[in-house]
């Protein structure tokens, strides 16, 4: 005969105790571990909690966290948030959200069953120093909620020499996400200063290039994707060290340089490809312009090998900044300098007033100078220093005019000529 007796169920879904991994009683009742996810769900969805597959999780020190999920976004949806913080650079925009886009597609459906492989989709930006190619790296990393870490070319050599190895570039990614391997292994890394590392010369010389080409032979197995022992604390990797394994095969590579001087290769290219193209046309030609028709040929001639180049299929330029962009740059991305300002005033209780005469003439002072966006930081702090030390002293002042005289006055030239970018 059966036992009649009935098993202790979920009091929620009835599911019996046999059937539940584990069964939490309360006063009146149970309830099983399905019921106690649906309910954490439930409460997510209705109190607003982040749950572990939203974008980012709030710590309690105020810190956002990454998980190892990017948030997904279509190639229309990165470069609208892209240009909430970036001015212009259309072109740059639409390339590298399609990149970054065709890249975490990859990585998230990596368990395809069919043959064609994705390639990982590096990206290598050219562009002057201060058109925001950090910018636009970082921006993206932030859009898309991903670890990202800002690391310089010209610190590498090749493995055994005096500097760092370029493993210690993961280190830093790590940091970034609170040595979240899995998080890391999805993050972002932008190489600056790029075109540091071309090589010295095309002969073979005698001494070794370590920290031009040997850094590039260094780079490839990393750019490409593989395991990366990485040392915790950065620096050269010894022997008793504990390294943590990082795969650097999902993780995007952002690298950018100014290439100074790639113009005259450009140049030289187009001229011996377009006939007809006459020397007195070629002298016409606007320097600032010859960017925009930069290819992987012209990095190779400027020293940056093969197979380097290979591992950086997408390649575009960034326009060099004139003045209505340098204009824009000062009041409209979501932490334009001039709101920035604004902010700090806030807390003070004063409202700041900067007319449009002020705003041209910091533009003007920074092309004057050549200073570039870089500079209208710089130019900024020159003029405001001074009240911003003076005013919160003074009680019932509600209100801070920035006049044009009063910014010509603070920005003497002795002044401009300490300003550094
Ligand atoms: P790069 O990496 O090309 O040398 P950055 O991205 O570091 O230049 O830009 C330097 C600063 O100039 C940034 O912090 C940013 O404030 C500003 N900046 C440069 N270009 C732009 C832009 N297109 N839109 C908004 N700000 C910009």
């Amino acid at each position: 005969m059966k036992n009649k007796t009935k098993e202790t169920q979920c009091s929620f879904c009835h599911k019996p105790k046999s059937e539940s991994a584990l069964l939490i009683s309360g006063i009146d009742g149970y309830i099983c571990e399905t019921c106690v996810e649906q309910a954490y769900h439930i409460l997510n969805d209705e109190m607003g909690l982040e749950s572990e597959d939203k974008p980012a999780t709030t710590k309690k020190d105020g810190k956002k966290s990454q998980n190892s999920k990017p948030t997904m976004l279509t190639p229309l949806e990165i470069k609208n948030h892209l240009d909430a913080y970036v001015v212009g650079q259309d072109e740059t925009k639409k390339i590298l959200a399609v990149a970054v886009y065709n890249h975490y597609k990859r990585v998230m459906q990596e368990k395809s069953t069919d043959d064609v492989e994705i390639e990982k989709s590096n990206v290598i930006l050219v562009g002057k120093t201060g058109t925001g190619k950090t910018l636009l790296a970082k921006t993206i990393a932030k859009v898309l909620n991903v670890p990202f870490t800002i690391v310089d070319a010209t610190v590498f050599t090749e493995a055994g020499y005096v500097g760092e190895d370029v493993e210690s570039m993961l280190t830093r990614l790590l940091q970034a996400c609170d040595y979240n391997v899995e998080a890391a292994e999805r993050g972002i890394v932008y190489i600056d200063e790029i075109d540091k590392i071309a090589r010295k010369s095309d002969n073979p010389s005698i001494t070794r290039d370590v920290s031009g080409e040997g850094v590039q032979q260094a780079l490839l197995k990393m750019l490409e994707g593989t395991d990366v022992l990485v040392p915790p604390q950065g620096g050269r990797k010894h022997p008793e060290q504990k390294l943590i394994k990082v795969n650097s095969k999902n993780i995007l590579f952002i690298c950018g340089g100014a290439f100074d001087g790639v113009e005259k290769n450009i140049a030289r290219r187009i001229n011996t490809h377009v006939i007809g193209f006459g020397k007195d046309e070629e002298k016409e030609v606007d320097r600032d312009d010859l960017l925009r028709y930069v290819s992987h040929h012209d990095l190779k001639s400027f020293g940056l090998i093969p197979e380097l180049l290979g591992r950086m299929p997408v390649l575009t330029y960034l326009e060099p900044l004139n003045r209505e962009t340098l204009r824009l740059i000062l009041t409209e991305p979501k932490n334009a300098l001039m709101r920035q300002y604004k902010k700090l005033f806030d807390f003070e209780h004063i409202e700041l007033i900067v007319s449009d005469e002020v705003l041209d003439f910091i533009v003007d002072k920074a092309l004057e100078y050549s200073l570039g966006a870089r500079g209208l930081r710089s130019i900024c702090e020159a003029i405001m220093t001074d009240a911003m030390f003076e005013l919160p002293s003074k009680k019932n002042v509600k209100k801070f005019e920035l006049t044009l005289e009063y910014a010509k006055s603070k920005l003497s030239r002795t002044k401009l000529a300490t300003i550094s970018v």
